[in-house]
């Protein structure tokens, strides 16, 4: 078994979906799985028609129907006339959407995020799916809530191995082409889960792992991972080869190539992952794996854009001890803050984070009551795997240095301005 895994960039149009089929074509497509992310920015869409529920209902309507239309506009460039059965199977599953919101009963934010933004995915497959089946490559259709299932924290699902493991082994036998969905499961109740923004990498991992895989493809708009961000840094080089525990860093460390979580059950299963372009299938892209290498060796770099650095020492001027450390995480936690970076001394204490959920204010205050606080926002992370005196240079030039940490591997600069 093989696991193609396209996402969001690479089905964003008919063309993106045509081009899908090419790629086929080089990968074959006997024993193969399909993962297949929402179109385009399908989820951030999406994201907004929430947004709207709780805080702009009269926008409601108009911001599904906008998605439908998207979706309805790739239809009609992929088949000539709107009477094949695929145009009633999407407008029947923009109708459950907003019946959904007719009779949803929940307050609970992350729940309604859940069972909104699996849309995204659900009509995609399904595009994806039809068009497959009316040019000859016949596929089963697989509702990957199905299989994977979660526990209840919506919006960043763990997995719940065992069962998932049990669904995919026997809801998945004796098939030969199957297109299913990344980032969507379901709860023990079976309403939708999500594994968090980007998920749909750690879903194919997920399948490769349950149904011990040969390998693993995800297609990318870049030919593969390369030493840097090609959005935020030029002259990049592609990686031809990485280990695992390689990936595993410049994943950790922001390389958002790969989602973080992909790794490690393929590394469990020595299951090699190859990053490919979806615009030249037949180039050799990046393969990671058992046994292999950083190859070629250059300095690899990764930004973290956005981050705010938080500096607090104690107001009688105390040392920071375990007990200080232990509260400040206490509230990072509670505040669901992501932290990417800490640094100590004997009476201060600095920490870099991400605010996704927007708490920032609330654990400031709280933070207020007890530390000397100080803000630096919108500070960004360089880090550089693999490092080179030159590449520090570089990274360093032109810009306010606000924190640096050396390791034997990694260098991280945390800096005041961006240069692009
Ligand atoms: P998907 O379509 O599968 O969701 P992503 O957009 O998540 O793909 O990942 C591809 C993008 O990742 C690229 O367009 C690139 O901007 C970004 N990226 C970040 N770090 C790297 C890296 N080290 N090598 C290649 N691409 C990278
Ligand atoms: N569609 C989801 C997202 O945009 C999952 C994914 O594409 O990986 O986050
Ligand atoms: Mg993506």
């Amino acid at each position: 078994m093989k696991i193609l895994k396209f996402g969001g960039a690479s089905v964003k149009d008919a063309q993106g979906i045509k081009n899908l089929t090419k790629v086929l074509e080089v990968t074959g497509t006997q024993k193969t799985l399909i993962v297949v992310s929402a179109m385009g920015k399908t989820t951030n869409s999406l994201e907004k028609v929430v947004n709207n529920y709780f805080n702009a209902k009269h926008k409601l309507q108009s911001s599904i129907q906008e998605i439908k239309k998207y979706h309805n506009e790739i239809l009609l460039d992929l088949f000539n006339n709107d009477s094949e059965l695929i145009f009633k199977k999407i407008s029947k599953l923009f109708d459950e959407l907003i019946t959904f919101f007719e009779i949803n009963k929940s307050p609970d934010y992350d729940f309604i995020y859940d069972q909104t933004v699996i849309f995204g995915e659900l009509v995609s497959t399904s595009i994806v799916s039809y068009y497959l089946n009316n040019i000859g490559l016949k596929n089963n259709w697989l509702d990957a809530r199905k299989v994977i299932k979660t526990d209840k924290n919506y919006r960043n699902a763990k997995v719940i191995w065992e069962d998932t493991q049990e669904k995919i082994k026997y809801g998945l036998k004796s098939q030969k082409l199957i297109v299913t969905q990344g980032f969507i499961g379901s709860d023990s109740n079976n309403f939708s889960t999500t594994l968090g923004r980007e998920g749909s990498d750690y879903s194919a991992a997920i399948f490769a792992y349950c149904l011990n895989a040969k390998e693993v493809y995800v297609w990318k708009d870049v030919e593969g991972v390369l030493n840097a961000d090609p959005r935020y840094f030029e002259n990049t080089t592609l990686l031809k080869t990485l280990s695992y525990e390689e990936a595993i860093e410049l994943s950790y460390y922001g390389a958002t190539v790969i989602h973080p979580k992909t790794l490690q059950p393929l590394q469990r299963k020595e299951i090699p992952l190859h990053v490919k372009s979806f615009l030249k299938p037949k180039d050799v892209g990046t393969k990671i794996s058992k046994g292999l290498k950083l190859n070629p060796e250059v300095p690899c770099y990764i930004l973290r854009k956005n981050q705010v650095l938080i500096s607090l020492s104690s107001l009688d001027f105390s040392y920071i001890v375990e007990e200080n450390i232990s509260h400040i995480f206490k509230l990072l936690h509670f505040y669901k803050m992501k932290v990417n970076l800490i640094q100590n001394s004997a009476i201060s204490f600095s920490v870099c984070i991400e605010d996704p959920y927007r708490k920032l204010s609330e654990l400031i205050l709280k933070l207020k009551s007890k530390y000397n606080v100080s803000i630096h926002k919108n500070v960004s992370i360089f880090t550089i795997r693999n490092y080179s005196s030159y590449s520090i240079g570089e990274i360093e030039k032109n810009k306010t240095v606000l924190i640096k940490q050396i390791t034997q591997k990694t260098v991280q600069i945390v800096t005041r301005t961006i240069n692009k």
